[in-house]
């Protein structure tokens, strides 16, 4: 569904240039659960931010359903990215003057189309249904977690990019919310790539990623 091809990243130029990441090549098949492990610094972000068509690569290229992404103007890599992608970042960046279920229904409204039911669905099974008429200043970080979670998958995209999605959580709620992602991934077909500090908390998964020092150095089944 989506495929990285030598994908590099190279931050600034001269004495403060970066080399993020280097040589990237693996791909994501639909209904795949797939993990990205690595030390803080070694390029996790960079690569979810490539996958996820928000920053373009230095050298290499990714490649969306069959087609290449490199010559695409910003409109078109901002439609594919509404109509194929769904993310979930680490600091959730939920809208603070809307309700929750406001911010959980805003990529389907992005797309033209009513998800309240989905929203008010995937909300209770993050345990959040109480609290979807609250405005998103009036929850906590925790909490705050789970809506963007449920605002990632409200479009069921058929990749969610997701940056630590169970790292504000308690052992409780991450574990439901491992649940909630498997199932999406084996019913819906779904396909999900999460960047993770614990890659036990999510089980057998289809794909575990590790990135060392920008360089991807293995992709295996768990
Ligand atoms: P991780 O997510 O694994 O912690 P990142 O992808 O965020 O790693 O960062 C990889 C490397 O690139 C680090 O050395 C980081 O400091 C650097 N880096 C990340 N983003 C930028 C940026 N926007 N400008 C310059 N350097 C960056
Ligand atoms: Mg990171």
């Amino acid at each position: 569904m989506l495929a990285v091809e030598g994908l590099a990243k190279v931050y600034g130029s001269g004495s403060t240039e970066v080399r993020a990441l280097s040589d990237a090549t693996f791909s994501v098949e639909r209904g795949e659960v797939v993990l990205v492990v690595g030390s803080s610094g070694s390029g996790k972000s960079t690569l979810l931010n490539l996958m996820g068509l928000l920053d373009r690569p230095t050298a290499g290229r990714v490649v969306v359903d069959g087609t290449d992404t490199s010559g695409m103007d910003d409109g078109r890599l901002s439609s594919l990215r509404n109509g194929r992608l769904g993310f979930v970042f680490q600091f959730s960046n939920l809208l603070p003057d809307l309700t929750v279920i406001e911010n959980v229904m805003l990529p389907g409204r992005i797309g033209g189309q009513d998800c309240r039911r989905e929203a008010e669905r995937l909300l209770e099974s993050v345990g959040m249904s109480g609290q979807a008429r609250k405005r998103a200043n009036q929850i906590s970080g925790g909490q705050a977690q789970r809506a963007a979670i449920a605002r990632g998958l409200v479009n069921r995209p058929a990749l969610v990019l997701a940056d630590e999605p169970t790292g504000n959580l308690d052992s409780a709620t991450a574990a439901s919310v491992v649940d909630l992602i498997k199932s999406m991934a084996s019913e819906l077909g779904q396909a999900f790539v999460i960047v993770t500090h614990d890659r036990h908390q999510f089980g057998e998964v289809d794909r575990v990623v590790k990135v060392h020092d920008g360089r991807v150095a293995e992709a295996v089944a768990a």
